[in-house]
């Protein structure tokens, strides 16, 4: 028998240096997508989209908010804690055409890890229709930060479907115990 669907809401934040294809890869995800042009984000941009995911024989609906956010370090102070709070994912980019992009993750991170705590990271080497990926710089990430690595084009559109599925997979694995286990009792509630 199917369990009846559950439904997980998760604000997923797309982070990275400026033009490495944050905006495009959300393009490509949830309208499957893509432009040319180059019109960088100002703030933040924020896109719906639900998706199926079965864990385990858990059904859920996954609705995740995908912020895309600015993509400049310096407004990281004001901002970081209206663009990363309570994020409960996060899709690290990197262009493999610049490969001081890879580097540049690291500082996003740690206000990630500040702000939203251990939730699942991936990165994502994108634009590889363009040229191979930067090997070492992404090992450094892999192997330091413990993070998984994917090539993706958000202009061929590949991989881009399949690591935003990992991504919703860890978000939905992180949160199995609380689905199966129905909503939280535990709280006494306050007169009860
Ligand atoms: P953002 O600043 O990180 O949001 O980057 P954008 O998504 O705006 O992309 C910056 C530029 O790179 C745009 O001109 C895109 O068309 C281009 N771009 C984004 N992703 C890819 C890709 O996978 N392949 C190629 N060839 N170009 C891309
Ligand atoms: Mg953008």
């Amino acid at each position: 028998m199917l369990a009846p669907s559950e439904v997980l809401k998760a604000k997923v934040c797309i982070v990275g240096e400026a033009g490495v294809g944050k905006t495009s890869l959300v393009r490509r995800f949830a309208y499957n997508a893509y432009d040319e042009r180059y019109t960088p984000t100002l703030a933040a941009q924020v896109t719906k989209h639900e998706m199926p995911i079965e864990i385990e024989g858990t059904f859920v609906r996954v609705v995740l908010t995908l912020w895309d956010v600015m993509g400049e370090q310096s407004f990281l102070p004001l901002l970081e804690d209206v663009w990363l709070s309570r994020s409960q994912g996060v899709l690290a980019v990197a262009d493999v055409t610049r490969p001081e992009t890879f580097p540049a993750i690291r500082r996003w991170l740690e206000a990630v890890r500040r702000i939203s705590g251990p939730v699942p990271v991936l990165v994502l080497a994108n634009k590889v229709d363009l040229g191979p990926v930067p090997e070492a710089e992404l090992h450094v990430l892999e192997a330091d930060l413990g993070l998984a690595g994917w090539a993706t084009s958000a202009k061929t559109g590949q991989n881009v479907g399949a690591a935003f599925r990992s991504l919703a997979e860890a978000i939905v694995r992180e949160n199995l115990a609380r689905l199966v286990a129905g909503p939280d009792r535990s709280t006494p509630t306050v007169g009860a």
